[in-house]
């Protein structure tokens, strides 16, 4: 009998590694995989770049009246295999990754009038089954009925020196500090803003990766989403 295909909402805090993570699923499921936190990257350098934000003030009346002209979409490209982030057709993926669009993402996420665009965006893009969804609230507000949900968590300094990491792999001056600053910063942001609240769901299976490597991690989440498919 073929499995059930599953819509699978991962949520957690800043840099907690659920991207790398939804995308080991998805390529192993043979899943689509939407990353919806390069979604907010992506309104956010659209703000950036129309001068809406200007030393970490967002000019919010401005970004809302122009968000009919902010055009997000998503295209695979084979030769890193993942999908990447494009504004009005043009690839962005690498500018959305910078310390100052991140330094910014969170003032601009917790504009209602961009949380209801883009969630209306991310529900169409989940129509149908077979996906991993990342993020802050897809299953608490995007994706309620997904049949399995995942909340990552991990210390803060843990977080920090991971995505360090990754930055200065990508050649990106920075330090410790300011990276986990950053990354307190968005906790904070993210779990106190007004709409949609970065917040467990009830239902999620709940993950502290502090000392798990990724593939304890990965075969713990692999055989969560295969046991769910046969009940
Ligand atoms: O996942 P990532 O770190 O790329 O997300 C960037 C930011 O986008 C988060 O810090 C958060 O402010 C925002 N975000 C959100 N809701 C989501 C995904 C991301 O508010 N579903």
């Amino acid at each position: 009998m073929a499995k059930r295909r599953l819509t699978i909402a991962i949520d957690g805090h800043s840099s907690a590694g659920k991207s790398t993570m939804a995308k080991a699923l998805a390529r192993e499921l043979n899943y689509v995989y939407i990353d919806t936190g390069a979604m907010y990257r992506g309104a956010t350098l659209f703000a950036m770049k129309e001068r809406f934000v200007l030393n970490h003030q967002v000019d919010e009346e401005s970004l809302v009246e122009s968000l009919d002209r902010l055009f997000l979409s998503f295209k695979y490209n084979p030769a890193t295999e993942t999908s990447e982030m494009h504004i009005g057709g043009i690839n962005v993926e690498k500018e959305i990754r910078t310390l100052e669009v991140a330094k910014n993402v969170s003032l601009v996420a917790k504009i209602p009038a961009v949380r209801t665009k883009l969630v209306a965006l991310q529900q169409r893009m989940a129509e149908g089954s077979g996906v991993v969804m990342d993020g802050r609230d897809i299953g608490t507000v995007v994706l309620p009925n997904a049949e399995l949900k995942f909340f990552m968590t991990a210390d803060p300094e843990v977080r920090a020196w991971r995505r360090l990491r990754e930055l200065k792999e990508k050649g990106k001056e920075t330090t410790y500090n300011e990276v986990l600053e950053n990354v307190l910063h968005r906790d904070k942001v993210d779990s106190e803003r007004a709409v949609a609240p970065l917040k467990q769901a009830d239902d999620a299976v709940v993950i502290d990766n502090s000392n798990l490597t990724m593939e304890e991690q990965f075969e713990f989440m692999l055989n969560v989403a295969l046991k769910r498919m046969e009940t």
